[in-house]
């Protein structure tokens, strides 16, 4: 890492912005289709990749192009591209990384959407193998001759399962195939798969990247070709995202820091009530000691976040402990101001047939909560009394 960059904070704020010739302080909207040719001359230029320049926002806008920029600095990439949603931004990166008699390994937990997409890539000739990839000796067992990525997510949705990246990316470096890592739930903020050796980045920026809940978006990040190359497959797809969303997310990252901090308190907090609690089988947050892998979290993070799951002792007290609570929000989604909460086996992953979920590890009395920005003692509060509504 460059020792002379300055802190991530800064940076947050102030990394790929530029300042208008109107002085504005704040990145504008851009909220335009097609951008004038100077002239015919220019034209052929840009058409012809000879001059660089913006010609029409499905390709490259200014606004979508400070975030980008924002972006690639904040993880330590080369180059950023963003997408209309998290899922268009993992499709891009993923029909950019593999083409057809490939292999792909994922982990076997990860976001439902994702799995689903794996699972359907076997229609254009490209196999999937799924394992759990937190197991060293699985992703050895899983290489193929034609593996050319490997795809997890750290901590995994929604069981909080760790992977190790850089063990996981040297093992695929070694038999030359790239690492693509899901880094929705921690952010650059609390870790750095780039760092850690890992070829690509996906967000999902309809996260904790632009926080506020208002907006979806997509972000890919990694070397300046890996880039170029997922620009042109993304361009042809048109997942691009809007002007408006790419500002609301910019505006977002502004207080990444402060907010992973604060989500970081609240989620400690929650996890020592809960863990305390009769009604709770288990918590599972990568930042409590008992996490069976706590000290990897510790070694390639610098905090465990705002998303755990619980269980409850009993799968059919699920329902009416989920009615009713009055703070906490029932909603997909996480890594928001408000708190949410939701059960995966029958929200997120409904999608993963039940043998294979029940063997994953998401169980039927399995909750995922997003703990949110509010007072902390509220939202224990609401924990509480609507565990007691149970008892
Ligand atoms: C939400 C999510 C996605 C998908 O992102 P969208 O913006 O909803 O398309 C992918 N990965 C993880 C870990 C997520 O939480």
């Amino acid at each position: 890492m460059n020792s002379k960059k300055s802190g991530f904070s800064t940076r947050a704020i102030h990394s790929g912005e530029k300042h208008e010739d109107t002085g504005s302080v704040t990145t504008p909207i851009y909220q335009t289709a097609p951008f004038k040719f100077k002239n015919a001359a220019h034209a052929s230029d840009l058409m012809g990749g000879r001059e660089k320049g913006y010609i029409y926002s499905r390709g490259l806008n200014p606004t979508t192009e400070v975030l980008e920029k924002k972006m690639a600095d904040l993880e330590d990439g080369e180059a950023a591209l963003a997408q209309t949603t998290g899922m268009a931004a993992i499709c891009a990166a993923v029909f950019t990384s593999v083409k057809g008699g490939d292999h792909v390994i994922a982990d076997e937990v990860i976001y439902g959407s994702t799995y689903d997409l794996f699972v359907g890539l076997k229609d254009y000739g490209v196999d999937v193998t799924f394992t759990d990839t937190s197991d060293l000796r699985n992703v050895k067992e899983a290489f193929r001759p034609n593996t050319k990525l490997v795809f997890f997510e750290s901590p995994a949705n929604p069981t909080m399962k760790l992977t190790d990246i850089k063990a996981v990316s040297d093992i695929a470096h070694e038999k030359g195939a790239k690492v693509m890592v899901d880094n929705t739930f921690l952010t650059p903020y609390l870790q750095k798969p780039l760092i850690l050796g890992a070829d690509v980045v996906v967000h999902s920026a309809t996260k904790y990247l632009n926080g506020h809940g208002d907006t979806l978006g997509g972000i890919i990040v990694g070397s300046s070709d890996y880039i170029k190359s997922a620009r042109h497959t993304a361009k042809n797809f048109g997942g691009s995202i809007t002007p408006f969303s790419s500002w609301l997310i910019i505006r977002g990252m502004k207080t990444l820091p402060i907010r992973m901090d604060r989500h970081n308190q609240n989620a400690m907090a929650v996890a020592k009530f809960l863990q305390g609690h009769d009604l709770i089988k288990s918590v599972i947050y990568p930042g409590l000691p008992e996490h069976p892998q706590y000290e990897l979290g510790r070694k390639q993070a610098s905090g465990a976040g705002g998303v755990m799951a619980f269980l409850l002792e009993d799968a059919k007290d699920v329902p009416l402990f989920l009615d009713s609570l009055k703070l906490c929000t029932l909603a997909v989604s996480l890594g928001e101001t408000a708190t949410l909460i939701q059960h995966p086996a029958t929200m997120t992953h409904a999608v993963v047939p039940r043998q294979d979920r029940i063997r994953y590890g998401i169980s039927d009395e399995l909750i995922r909560l997003s703990v949110g920005l509010e007072d902390v003692r509220d939202i224990i509060h609401d924990l509480e009394q609507a565990l007691e509504v149970n008892q």
